[in-house]
């Protein structure tokens, strides 16, 4: 699975990536995929590290001919700090009831709407367990405006077949586009932009195109991050499928005794994922442990027995840190490991993308030229 991404990310470096900029909003169906990197699966589980691959990419190309792809994966850096600071979005979400229509309900999850690109879309999520970050947005939009289902119903179906899904990208794109995470600012679905950049495949889509954003007045404090260390304590440390980096960590795992790799259930999680998604993340697990003589993958009872002793890979805000917060008592007194990279971002993604966008220069110099990054 590591030689798998790093040829597929390799093949859009060459490939790609010198025409992202002026492609990448096309969605031209789940067979011609080559305008966007398509290494999402990978990046969220870290199979792929974020920062390596724009070291990687700026060390061959100058940064405003790839300016556009950076700034995407910066996206994904800033919804995880910003989730990290306000861990409670994620609590509200997936403690949520609304209420809704169950025939509207059942008819979008079946892709028995009507419309047919939303269709097309569903059965697409559920067999490619993934979607074009245009195509997200309109099925979002359609999904919340058009079909008015709650963006939370939304979400979870999202985080039940994607193979990326990810806490903070899933929740807070959701967010934003309902209009509830830049307060008044909702994201339309049109008929015109869905023709365009698909190419035409989908024409005379009938949709809500003056629907109101959602409102949602609940302020969230900002919360200090959790305490991240990057040097060993225990003999032993345990990590999730949320995290498998083995790049800047080859040796570091080396000198545990025991390297645990959990794989919750979906006894254990709040959003239930679908056999395929948890069959991949098990193989990313299994592709893990390969790598690295001195692990084994446990299940919750292995978890039960080892006692408190251990180092973490911190998980992020998501059910990995839920489980770890039913289960230990003192959770905030576990020793994290972190990246460096993550905590110098995170302290920029307190306010908007645009905040963070300003911070780019400063965040790329870091990247390349802090020495003891790796130590
Ligand atoms: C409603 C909605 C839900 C989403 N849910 C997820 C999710 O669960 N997991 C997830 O990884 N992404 C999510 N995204 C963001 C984005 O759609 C995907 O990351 C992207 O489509 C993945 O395809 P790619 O790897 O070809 O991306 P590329 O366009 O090739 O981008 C490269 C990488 O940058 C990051 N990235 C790109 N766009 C975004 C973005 N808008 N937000 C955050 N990161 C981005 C991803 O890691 C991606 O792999 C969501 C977007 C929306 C609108």
């Amino acid at each position: 699975m590591y030689e798998k991404a790093n040829k597929d990310k390799l093949d859009f470096i060459q490939k790609g990536l010198k025409d992202y900029s002026s492609q990448r909003n096309y969605d031209f169906g789940p067979n011609s995929r080559e305008n966007i990197s398509n290494l999402s699966k990978y990046i969220s589980h870290r199979i792929i590290n974020e920062y390596d691959l724009i070291r990687e990419i700026l060390s061959q190309y100058n940064f405003q001919k790839v300016d556009k792809f950076i700034q995407e994966v910066f996206w994904r850096v800033y919804w995880k700090g910003w989730l990290e600071h306000r861990p409670d979005v994620w609590k509200d979400f997936v403690n949520s009831t609304p209420n809704y229509h169950e025939e509207d309900y059942k008819r979008a999850i079946n892709g028995e709407t009507g419309i047919e690109c939303f269709d097309d879309w569903v059965n697409e999520l559920k067999t490619e367990n993934y979607l074009h970050n245009h195509t997200r947005m309109w099925f979002a939009s359609i999904w919340i405006f058009t079909l008015n289902l709650p963006w939370e119903l939304g979400a979870r179906f999202f985080m039940k077949y994607l193979f990326d899904g990810d806490a903070a990208s899933n929740t807070l794109s959701w967010r934003w586009v309902a209009g509830i995470q830049t307060q008044g600012k909702n994201y339309i679905a049109r008929e015109s932009n869905i023709r365009k950049f698909t190419n035409q495949r989908y024409m005379n889509t009938a949709l809500n195109e003056n629907a109101s954003p959602l409102e949602n007045h609940k302020i969230y404090s900002i919360k200090e991050v959790k305490e991240l260390h990057t040097k060993q304590k225990y003999k032993n440390i345990v990590l999730f499928e949320s995290d498998l980096n083995l790049s800047q960590r080859f040796s570091f795992f080396k000198n545990y005794k025991n390297v645990f790799l959990l794989l919750l259930d979906n006894e254990n999680r709040n959003i239930k994922l679908s056999k395929k998604v948890l069959d991949f993340k098990n193989a990313l697990l299994e592709a893990f442990a390969k790598e690295i003589s001195n692990s084994q993958i446990i299940n919750e009872d292995g978890f039960n027995k080892l006692n408190e002793e251990f180092d973490v890979i911190y998980p992020s805000v998501g059910e990995n840190m839920d489980f770890l917060n039913r289960k230990i008592k003192n959770s905030s007194k576990l020793h994290y490991i972190g990246l460096k990279e993550d905590i110098f971002c995170w302290q920029f993604s307190k306010k908007g993308f645009f905040n963070f966008k300003k911070n780019i220069p400063e965040v790329i110099n870091y990247l390349l030229h802090e020495d003891d990054l790796f130590n």
